[in-house]
């Protein structure tokens, strides 16, 4: 066992429920914890930067990567590819650090079969009007994809009972504060902290039952 394997936490929900603020938040706030960037053939957003927000690839390249068997998972979503990159998750598990990663349920799912111990959190806008407003508001998208995001929306939100934790982002410190809980819980986990104290807490367990 890595003693020093950090937590994977993955985080899905619908878009413009305001999931990545509240990642780039936590990462802020918390130490020893970094947001995997995943790999996407959607176009760049204005103010999206690649390397940092995604690695924006093309679809030869995806497929490519794909036939390396470099994805730990992908799932197509509004059309477009996005993907986990597997080296990048082992990459920063390994040295301890806890990981937040963002997908859809699809890659969800894949990832829980992959890593059983993996914490799952869904966050939740506080209405369906407060989503669709925000999907206006952000402006990026024509009038059909924002039509064709909400349905997304609704059908990612029909999935929130797959999730360990459910974060309402009705008031973002609110919701912050209680990712960073979660976080902060999820190194309490037993078996998260026998990946590091296994020697002493099976030296005092055997002790105890003498
Ligand atoms: P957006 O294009 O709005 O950034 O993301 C669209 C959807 O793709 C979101 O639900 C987001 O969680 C999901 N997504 C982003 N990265 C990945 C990934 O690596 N794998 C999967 N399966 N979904 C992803």
């Amino acid at each position: 066992m890595n003693t020093k394997a950090g937590n994977l936490l993955i985080i899905s929900a619908p878009s413009g429920a305001g999931k990545t603020s509240l990642v780039h938040g936590v990462v802020k706030r918390m130490q020893n914890i970094a947001a995997s960037i995943s790999h996407t053939t959607r176009p760049r957003r204005p103010g999206e930067t690649d390397g940092v927000d995604y690695f924006f690839i093309t679809e030869p390249e995806f497929e490519k990567m794909i036939q390396e068997g470099e994805f730990l998972e992908y799932a197509q979503v509004f059309g477009n590819l996005y993907g986990t990159s597997r080296t990048q998750i082992d990459r920063i598990l390994d040295t301890g650090i806890d990981l937040l990663v963002e997908l859809d349920w699809q890659g969800a799912r894949s990832i829980r079969d992959i890593y059983p111990d993996t914490v799952s959190i869904f966050v939740m806008p506080p209405s369906e009007k407060a989503l669709r407003e925000r999907l206006v508001a952000r402006r990026m998208d024509q009038k059909e994809i924002i039509q064709q995001r909400m349905q997304a929306a609704m059908s990612e939100i029909s999935h929130y009972r797959e999730y360990e934790f459910l974060v309402i982002n009705d008031d973002f410190e609110r919701a912050l504060q209680e990712l960073c809980l979660i976080v902060g819980a999820s190194r309490l986990k037993t078996a998260s902290q026998r990946k590091s104290l296994r020697q002493i807490l099976d030296r005092m367990a055997s002790e105890d039952s003498v």
